[in-house]
């Protein structure tokens, strides 16, 4: 058999398909609402080996999600990765994910095409800086449909406001957090 890949060694479950189908139905609502991404962390409890969500306070866009994490994590729990969406795209790793994820080792999960059912997933790991695609269905349960997802992580999005940057190409040119934006 071949070498055994980097992310096998995270000794983590597969992230269980109800969290799955949650996530799915949160990002939808944002897609549903203003076309926004949106983003959840991971988190693992070695003892029990469960895992749960953390839906941190977030600024977000039609091009980006920001967040910090939370230094509040209950005692037991660490986070050990993130799902974010790509809103309608497909789901990849973008420049600016590689970007913001160096410094964040563990599992970056991307969810795209989120107006499909089911909608695209892709998964990275990031272990001492290096990125290392991962199979999907070694770190994610099979996923069947959105479910629904507690109405209170909506308090968590502040929608991101656009500003201004000027004319460029006889265009207004917009900026909306990591992605710049020509509107007309
Ligand atoms: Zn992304």
């Amino acid at each position: 058999m071949g070498e055994q890949k980097p992310f096998c060694k995270m000794n983590y479950p597969r992230v269980p398909r109800a969290l799955l189908e949650q996530v799915a139905a949160f990002f939808q609502r944002m897609d549903d609402d203003w076309f926004g991404e949106a983003a959840v962390i991971l988190l693992h409890n070695p003892d029990t080996d469960e895992m749960k969500l953390l839906v941190p306070d977030q600024e977000c866009s039609m091009g980006s999600v920001h967040y910090t994490i939370p230094n509040n994590i209950e005692p037991g729990w660490r986070m050990i990765g993130d799902i974010h969406s790509h809103v309608r795209m497909s789901a990849f790793a973008s420049g600016v994910d590689v970007h913001d994820e160096v410094s964040r080792p563990g599992l970056h999960i991307v969810i795209g095409e989120i107006d499909k059912e089911p909608p695209d997933f892709h998964a990275e790991v990031v272990v001492d800086g290096m990125r290392f695609k991962a199979n999907i269905e070694d770190v994610i349960e099979d996923y069947v449909a959105r479910t629904s997802f507690p109405e209170e992580w909506m308090q968590k999005v502040k929608k991101k406001k656009w500003e201004w940057q000027g004319w460029r190409g006889g265009k207004h040119w917009w900026k909306g957090g990591a992605h710049d934006q020509l509107a007309d």
